[in-house]
Parts: structure tokens; C-alpha cells; sequence
């Protein structure tokens, strides 16, 4: 059996990520596994533990940085967030290809640990539908809605970096788009 591939899909906060990835996830033919990140932020209303993300306290992740355990990590907006790296190795050596739903500087480093990776980057159809979809959230103070759309500028500037970039004007073509780039790499 051969190894799984890795796949990086990036895209600023509030790009519908989570959106189109659930729309080519469960297509059997791309055998994809996801990445179960560790996280210091708390805990959306809905998200449980061991399913969106590991919550851990920044002692537990500072531990995890220490121990070798993350393939990478980055701050985002005041938390950090990193992807376990035996997880990984685990599910691809199983021949599962595995997403991972990180952001910018995250991939940048498994860009370079993994040349071989495939890196996705979404994009939204314009800055102002991208703010209307962060708002429309409204999950989040004022302040950190700010902050997320000053780093989601600063992310698309970097989209460069990635092999593929894809625009979510329409969840579904996207998603299509996604699933041909995944499957001329398998
Ligand atoms: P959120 O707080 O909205 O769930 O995630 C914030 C950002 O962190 C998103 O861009 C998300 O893709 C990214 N992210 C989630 N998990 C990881 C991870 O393990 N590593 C990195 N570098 N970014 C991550």
C-alpha cells in the first residue's frame, strides 16, 4: 500500500473552508482522513472535543512543542494551533490521504518539512463578501472580528506560497474543483 498523501487547505477565517470541505470529505473515492488539531482557543458553541479540535491549555501545548509531538504550529489571533504529527503519520501510513485545515505560517512549514504536499488555497470571490461572511458568524467580540480580518488580508497576500488556489464563489464548484486536484495527485 502506498503512503497517503498530505494535503494542506488554507484560506483566511470566514473563506467557507469548513463549508467545502464537507461538501468533497465524504466522497469515498478520495479516501481523505482529517487532522485533528490542538488548540488554546476555548471552545465554540457546538464544537466538541476530539471532533473539531484537542482543546489544551497553553501548558499542555508549550509541552507538546517541547516533546517533538507537533508536525507544526503557529499563533493565530492570540492562540495557538498545531497538528499532531504521529496522527498523521499514523492515518497516512494506513494509506488514508490526510487533510490539514491550517492556516498560513502552519503551512509554510509543512510546505518545507513535506515538499510533496499538496497545498490548497481558498480565496474569497472579494474583501467585502469575505467581512459580510466573518460578521455573519457573530460568534466573536468586535475586536476579535477586527483582528481576524486584518490577518485574513495579510493571509491572501500570502496564497502564493500554495500549489493550487481556488475561489469559493459557489460551494459546490469549489468543492469539485478540490476533488479533480486531489485526484490527478493520487
Ligand atoms: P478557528 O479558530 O477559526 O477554528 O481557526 C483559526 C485558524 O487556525 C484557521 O485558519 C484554521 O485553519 C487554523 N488552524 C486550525 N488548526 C490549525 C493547526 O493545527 N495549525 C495551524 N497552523 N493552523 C490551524
Amino acid at each position: 500500500m502506498s503512503k497517503g498523501l498530505l494535503i494542506i487547505l488554507s484560506g483566511p477565517s470566514g473563506v467557507g473552508k469548513g463549508t467545502i470541505r464537507d461538501a468533497f470529505f465524504n466522497n469515498p473515492e478520495l479516501n481523505l482522513a482529517f487532522s485533528i488539531s490542538m488548540t488554546t482557543r476555548s471552545k465554540r458553541a457546538g464544537e466538541e472535543h476530539g471532533r473539531e479540535y484537542f482543546f489544551v491549555s497553553k501548558e499542555e501545548f508549550k509541552q507538546a512543542i517541547e516533546d517533538g509531538k507537533l508536525l507544526e504550529y503557529a499563533e493565530f489571533v492570540g492562540n495557538y494551533y498545531g497538528t499532531p504529527l504521529e496522527y498523521v503519520e499514523k492515518l497516512r501510513n494506513e494509506g488514508k490521504n490526510v487533510l490539514l485545515e491550517i492556516e498560513v505560517e502552519g503551512a509554510k512549514q509543512v510546505i518545507q518539512k513535506c515538499p510533496d504536499a499538496l497545498s490548497i488555497f481558498i480565496v474569497p470571490p472579494s474583501l467585502d463578501e469575505l467581512e459580510r461572511r466573518i460578521r455573519g458568524r457573530a460568534t466573536e467580540p468586535e475586536e476579535i472580528v477586527q483582528q481576524r480580518l486584518a490577518k485574513a488580508a495579510k493571509e491572501l497576500t500570502l496564497s502564493n506560497q500554495y500549489r493550487y488556489v481556488v475561489c469559493n464563489d459557489n460551494v459546490q464548484a469549489a468543492a469539485a474543483i478540490i476533488t479533480t486536484i486531489i485526484k490527478s495527485h493520487m
